[in-house]
């Protein structure tokens, strides 16, 4: 079990460092002294990002914690949404919802605004939503869909 939590970990950190990096960094941030995210000085909390280079590039603990409470929260809705047969059958479901809620919360921090992968537009409150995976140009992405899209048939613009 601990081995477990342990790879899960691995892998999340890996997607937070390869995906969530900016892709302009200031100098103090590429010189590795300075948080990717928010350039305040690096510190003893502050986590290493991979891959490893001469001059590692750094998170501080907040910065880091936001965007993986992100990758953590999509991956418990993603799993529930792929087992539970409500969620499935597009039927109203209280723990597939309060899934999305817990995602939702840590979106604003990271300031990620979340549209429909298919349609796209953005997602309402009111709107039934469900977690999406794809593989493009290479790198893996994590989104969401409406129910309403999911179904396969074509999208009303
Ligand atoms: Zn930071
Ligand atoms: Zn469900
Ligand atoms: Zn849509």
């Amino acid at each position: 079990m601990t081995v477990q939590i342990a790879d899960e970990l691995a892998r999340l950190h890996r997607l937070v460092s390869w995906f969530e990096v900016p892709l302009n960094l200031p100098s103090s941030a590429l010189a590795g002294e300075a948080c990717v995210w928010c350039v305040s000085p690096v510190d003893g909390t502050s986590v290493e990002l991979e891959p490893s280079t001469p001059l590692p590039r750094w998170g501080c603990m907040p910065c880091y914690s936001a965007r993986l409470a992100w990758y953590v929260s999509w991956y418990d809705w993603h799993r529930h949404f792929d087992t539970c047969l409500h969620c499935q059958q597009r039927r109203t479901c209280y723990i597939g919802h309060g899934r999305r809620v817990l995602h939702e919360q840590t979106m604003g921090p990271i300031d990620k605004h979340p549209e429909c992968f298919i349609c796209p537009s953005p997602l309402l409150a009111g709107d039934l939503v469900g977690p999406v995976r794809w593989e493009g140009d290479s790198r893996l992405y994590l989104g969401y869909a409406h129910l309403r899209c999911m179904t396969g048939r074509p999208s009303s613009r």
